[in-house]
């Protein structure tokens, strides 16, 4: 059946563009029906794309393809064609991104809401107890961070039945792919261009994408704000990481910053030609990767608050590791982390800011009369909540009831990220049962309304091999901010990434194997 998020337009609209080609041209409805010798060739030139762009990632069967760059590369896992998203909702998306921005920055300065929302939490979560006694040490000194900086992704599914926009959840650690899914607009957006005849797609109804450039952007300026020119911007990594491309896309972009057309255009407008150099300033800001290990074995505190690793003094702590269990392997790891969080380096996230993005503070911040705290303008939280989907805590007995009866309708989640930790289906039941009869262990989840999107056609290419599959989507939309002790400097919506998975399973998340980066198409 033809979903009206198919990824090709509506017959109708088809039909009218039609016209405007050629006669003989057939346009696709389905990509599912496309001509067999026309998706040889999408594929074919899709994979030379991602090969000569740098849409890539390191091939998991290779066995230095996670810490040596250049070695074992295999193309992104992508969709062939971009997903039809309503426009409509798109707007919704991208208006509350920094709505969201401004939430997360207030709940940060209240320490109390923290330590209070999580204090049952920590006793069940070893994990989570971690980052709070790192807080809470920080609270007993009474830490300022002036200069803050935030590099979010609020995800979203579109509820096929109500057609709400409903936030899955929003990520202020590692929000990674910004690298890349600029390159998947520019793939489809090659792709409809080349391919106009055949398939009646209309390029320019793919949303301009420049995630990489403006999260690069507001590292530079945090960069800035700091005010030592010598120093870095460090990425925190994990010893091996496959999706080391997407990280060095933004450190490439840090580094050399070149403008564009309508930037070139705008800047000769309002400056005189003999400035023109300045509209090729380029960041030039050094980046350097060091793992939690490394950061605790060569790095140190000066007595101003400085931290220097490797000699470097260190300017922005930029976190592409640390938010799983898994990248603390020893109490080494913990060190590393206490040490930049005294440090007077931004951090991003800082401790707080991680802790404003867990599922649990999600679940708190979705119940009555709680946005008020943090938000004044009434028309701002009734544009967050109309986002939220049902969160409950597991000491909600009716939720949990009805979990227990209708497990298919919720989703149990524990405080992780990265993908691969929550819980579906009958196994809700299963666990939840379990939990009642140990009576303990509960604190550790949320539980959340199961959203249902809408089925559509695509297809997947992994491997260089397209796939014909039942999909469903996950809107992420990016957000920027950045304030010091006076002002906001940044806050804004800073491009998307677009994720779509095969109907049947659970999980979203590309580098763990189950979804692939996708661009949208505004219908
Ligand atoms: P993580 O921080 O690990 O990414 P998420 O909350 O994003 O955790 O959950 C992982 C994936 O599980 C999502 O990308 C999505 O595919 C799926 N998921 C999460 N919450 C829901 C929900 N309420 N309804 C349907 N699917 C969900
Ligand atoms: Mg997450
Ligand atoms: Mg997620």
């Amino acid at each position: 059946p033809k979903s009206p998020f198919s990824v090709f337009l509506p017959l109708k609209c088809a039909k009218k563009m039609q016209t405007q080609v050629e006669d003989s041209v057939k346009p696709i409805v389905d990509p599912h029906d496309i001509d067999p010798k026309l998706l040889q060739k999408l594929s074919y030139d899709a994979l030379v794309f991602c090969s000569l762009r740098g849409l890539v990632v390191g091939d998991r069967n290779s066995e230095k393809s996670g810490t040596v760059p250049g070695v074992g590369m295999v193309h992104a896992p992508v969709a062939l064609l971009p997903m039809s998203f309503p426009e409509s909702q798109w707007n919704q998306a991208c208006e509350v991104a920094p709505i969201f921005n401004e939430l997360v920055d207030r709940v940060s300065q209240d320490g109390e809401f923290l330590q209070q929302s999580l204090s049952r939490t920590k006793k069940v979560d070893p994990f989570t107890s971690r980052l709070l006694e790192i807080h809470s040490k920080m609270l007993k000194i009474n830490k300022k961070e002036e200069i803050r900086l935030g590099l979010h992704r609020s995800d979203y599914m579109l509820d096929e039945q109500t057609k709400l926009l409903l936030q899955i959840e929003l990520n202020t650690i590692s929000s990674s792919f910004s690298g890349l899914s600029c390159l998947v607009s520019e793939l489809h957006r090659s792709l409809l261009h080349q391919y106009r005849e055949r398939i009646a797609l209309d390029p320019s109804k793919i949303p301009t994408n420049n995630s990489v450039n403006q999260f690069a952007e507001a590292l530079a300026k945090a960069w800035n704000e700091y005010g030592d020119p010598r120093a870095v911007v460090m990425f925190v990594v994990q010893a091996e990481e496959r999706n080391m491309y997407d990280q060095h896309w933004l450190s490439a972009s840090l580094r050399e910053k070149y403008p564009t057309l309508l930037h070139l255009a705008w800047f000769l407008l309002v400056n005189s030609p003999g400035n023109i150099s300045l509209a090729f300033n380029t960041h030039q800001v050094t980046t350097t990767r060091k793992t939690l290990a490394e950061i605790d074995a060569h790095g140190e505190l000066l007595e101003d608050g400085t931290l220097v690793v490797d000699g470097e003094p260190v300017a922005v702590i930029y976190f592409r590791a640390g938010y799983a269990p898994c990248d603390y392997h020893s109490e080494s790891e913990w060190r590393a982390r206490l040490l930049m969080e005294q440090s007077r380096a931004v951090k991003c996230p800082s401790i707080s800011y991680h802790l404003a993005g867990t599922k649990k503070i999600q679940q708190e911040l979705a119940k009555p009369n709680v946005l008020e705290r943090f938000l004044e303008n009434k028309d701002d939280i009734a544009k967050l909540r109309k986002c939220f989907a049902g969160l409950w805590s597991l000491d909600e007995s009716n939720t949990v009831k009805d979990a227990i009866e209708r497990p298919g309708l919720y989703v149990m989640k524990p405080q992780r990220e990265g993908g691969g930790n929550n819980i579906y289906g009958e196994d809700v039941k299963e666990a939840l049962l379990k939990l009642q009869k140990e009576g303990t262990g509960s604190d550790a989840f949320i539980l959340m309304q199961r959203i249902f999107p809408t089925i559509s056609h695509s297809i997947l290419m992994r491997e260089g091999i397209p796939h014909k599959e039942q999909t469903i989507s996950e809107l992420g939309i990016y957000g920027t901010y950045l304030r010091n002790k006076k002002e906001i400097l940044i806050n804004q919506e800073s491009g998307y990434l677009m994720r779509t998975k095969v109907s049947s399973s659970n999980e979203g998340g590309v580098a763990a194997g189950f979804a692939v980066l996708d661009s949208i198409y505004l219908v």
